[in-house]
């Protein structure tokens, strides 16, 4: 209900200017340090013999999942029975969700079975967790498929816990893969083969992601949470935008009022985002211009050597990540244009797409790979808490 409520709440609010408002209260960002997030040993389920174990005996989570299954229509046409789903193994966990690999029997009048991957929160997730998950499904549920968006299956909300259905993307996060690809690529100059990523391979990535970003944005939704770390790969190199645990509906209002504040991915984030709270289309924008940086350099933290709180004032001064030595000025220009202070003045996805594609329609390497200097790029681990 509390999700429903708020949605409506933000629909009514007026219009200002552009796309935007500020949260009224104003709220500046503090800055986590808690070395533990991100670190907490998983304690929830565990997969024995391909069974999922739930955890609906604890009394606490029915009454919380009383209160926050009740948004849902429990006779939606995206109701799955969940004894149907056969779970295998953990994908990738965070600190209060996980994402199964599983086995779906007859799913949407497909015969026999499909492997699905399934969302889930772990006991240890609080009300605030919750709440994300379903924003995600309402989210998901409210798109059609597009072959850049990772599409929703089905879900289980009728008890605890709720299951997110979503397509399986075989090649997982495009960070990783990124990463994953460097060492592949050293392999490879040394035994001479040509399996590895090449300039239109990554230029292709950042181009589909910019095409599923439009179609967002179409639909009236902000992601707020662009990154490479939130886009999946399939085998053939076809990129999902997906984690849409923060994104918001804002059709009416274009805008998004941040209340609280979790973990917050501060380098991926437009400035008007960091100080005044406000989240648009546009500063997605400047997120995907990051992502664009993030894919040049397979993979790398964004401001490699800054802290957190440097990133926040050198950005706030009109510093912007450099031009890598290996990537040409044409793209450079793409990212750097997504990273205008004055959001307005930020391409649309749309207009991003037509860059990208004029790009792609030569025959010229954006990224010269043999020039990427692997010493130069790193990834950092987050001590701070924040989402890297
Ligand atoms: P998340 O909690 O959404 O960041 O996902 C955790 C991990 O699960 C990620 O590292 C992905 O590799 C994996 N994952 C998430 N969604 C999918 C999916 N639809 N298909 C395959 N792997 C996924």
């Amino acid at each position: 209900m509390a999700v429903i409520f708020r949605k409506r709440l933000y629909l009514s609010k007026t219009k200002e200017k552009e796309d935007m408002r500020k949260e009224s209260s104003g709220g500046s960002i503090v800055l986590q340090d808690d070395p533990r997030l991100g670190m907490q040993q998983w304690s929830g389920p565990r997969a024995f013999n391909n069974r999922y174990e739930p955890w609906e005996s604890d009394s606490n989570h029915n009454q919380a999942s009383n209160q926050m299954s009740s948004p849902i229509n429990k006779t939606d046409r995206w109701e799955f029975p969940r004894h149907r789903l056969k779970f295998f193994n953990i994908l990738g966990e965070g600190a209060f969700g996980q994402v199964w690999k599983c086995e779906a029997t007859e799913l949407n009048d497909k015969e026999g079975l499909s492997i699905v991957a399934v969302k889930t929160l772990k006991e240890n997730a609080n009300e605030k967790e919750r709440s994300d998950l379903i924003s995600e499904l309402q989210v998901m549920k409210m798109l059609e498929p597009h072959p850049n968006v990772v599409r929703l299956l089905g879900c289980c909300t009728e008890k605890e816990p709720i299951f997110l259905i979503m397509e399986y993307v075989t090649k997982g996060k495009l960070q990783s893969y990124l990463r994953n690809s460097r060492a592949e690529r050293y392999y490879n100059n040394m035994h001479g083969q040509s399996k590895s990523l090449t300039s239109r391979d990554l230029t292709s990535f950042v181009y589909q992601v910019a095409k599923g970003m439009d179609y967002l944005s179409i639909n009236g939704i902000i992601h707020r949470d662009l990154a490479a770390r939130n886009v999946l790969i399939t085998e053939d190199h076809v990129c999902k935008v997906a984690d849409f645990g923060f994104a918001r509906d804002v059709i009416a209002s274009h805008v998004y009022e941040r209340k609280s504040e979790g973990r917050l991915p501060i380098r991926w984030m437009a400035p008007e985002s960091l100080y005044d709270n406000i989240f648009s289309v546009k500063s997605d924008v400047w997120s995907f211009g990051i992502l664009m940086w993030e894919v040049v350099t397979l993979g790398s933290t964004p401001y490699p050597g800054m802290s957190a709180a440097e990133v926040m004032k050198k950005v706030r001064d009109g510093y912007r990540l450099d031009k890598p030595e290996h990537c040409r000025r044409e793209l450079y220009n793409i990212m750097y244009y997504c990273w205008d202070k004055d959001a307005k003045q930020r391409p649309s996805f749309a207009e991003c797409v037509e860059l990208l594609e004029k790009l792609l329609m030569t025959e010229t390497d954006y990224i010269e790979l043999e020039r990427f200097p692997d010493h130069s790029y790193y990834n950092m681990v987050s001590l701070s808490g924040e989402k890297l």
